[in-house]
């Protein structure tokens, strides 16, 4: 059974808090999806209002950056591409360009955030396909969220990295302990946004549930009451593993994108060294998946990319 294998994962309990630190960023981001639309929306009106240039339509309709270098812009796209490097928080820092479709910058406000953020958003159409990195790399760099002190955004990516880069998908209660402080101060910048008062909410109740508590009461049960899922606490056990099972997969399928992302991009200019890591965490992910069959079952596709490129090596 499916549950039983997840309650099997839940009793260990740095991959919960792993899975508990996971989910706040996926409530994060939610959080966040609303404003950073709303100031990019704004952002993007006020250079098209104050440079007419931008107005104009690319003129070869098929400018196309390669990784960070777009050298051959048409006058309008090397216009776009000043101003966005304008705005940045951090000039000299290696932008994305193949994030984006330059064509596309005139109608599409989100095409430009995307040159804000880390590598592999090309395929990203709209806001809420991105993740947390996604939109706190773009607040860290994007000039028009200067009312958000940069230091606290770049402590909660450094906390998303290590939970995200965490070789075996588990993390100490100490580290929780500060990621919830890095958190704590992060949203505090946001405290006249009004809904995020209710997500740093949210936050403050996912780092305190115990997930375990939901798994001895399945301990506690016989399996035929299990068949029978007529108890009351199992049913709620039910929906409440159903949506744990959901972030699970939501956040290993995050982890599982980037690192095939890396993985199929030849021809960036990443170092040896992040190169052999990606190719071990992918390894390590791909044997935990292959070890729990309700997970191998689901990223079966993903598993098979991973076989193959191991092939290749
Ligand atoms: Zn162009």
């Amino acid at each position: 059974m499916v549950l039983e294998e997840l309650a099997v994962r839940l009793n260990d309990r740095e991959y919960k808090n792993w899975l508990q630190a996971g989910q706040c960023l996926l409530l994060l981001r939610d959080g966040l999806l609303p404003f950073t639309s709303q100031h990019m929306r704004a952002f993007h009106g006020d250079l098209l209002n104050h440079n007419t240039e931008l107005r104009r339509p690319c003129e070869t309709s098929c400018c196309r950056p390669r990784g960070s270098t777009f050298s051959s812009a048409c006058r309008v796209c090397s216009e776009w591409q000043a101003a966005i490097l304008r705005h940045h928080r951090q000039p000299g820092a290696t932008v994305n360009w193949d994030n984006c479709s330059p064509p596309h910058w005139r109608t599409d406000h989100w095409e430009v955030a995307k040159a804000y953020m880390p590598r592999g958003q090309g395929k990203v159409k709209g806001a809420d396909q991105c993740d947390a990195s996604a939109l706190l790399n773009l607040i860290n760099y994007c000039d028009c969220f200067r009312s958000v002190e940069p230091k606290f955004v770049r402590e909660v990516i450094r906390y998303r990295n290590e939970l995200m880069h965490s070789c075996e998908l588990r993390v100490k209660d100490e580290w929780m302990r500060r990621y919830q402080m890095a958190l704590k101060n992060l949203l505090r910048q946001f405290s006249y946004v009004p809904h995020m008062d209710t997500v740093g909410k949210h936050i403050e109740e996912m780092l305190t549930v115990d997930l375990t508590i939901y798994v001895s009461g399945l301990d506690r049960m016989d399996a035929a009451e299990l068949d029978g899922l007529q108890c009351d606490s199992v049913s709620q056990w039910e929906i409440s593993a159903t949506s744990i099972s959901q972030w699970e997969a939501e956040l290993l399928a995050e982890r599982l994108k980037e690192l095939l992302h890396a993985a199929g991009a030849g021809d960036d200019d990443d170092g040896d060294d992040t190169k052999t890591q990606d190719a071990e965490q992918l390894k390590s992910l791909g044997g935990f998946l292959q070890a729990n069959r309700d997970l191998s079952e689901r990223f079966s596709a993903e598993l098979q990319a991973i076989n193959s490129l191991e092939g290749r090596r």
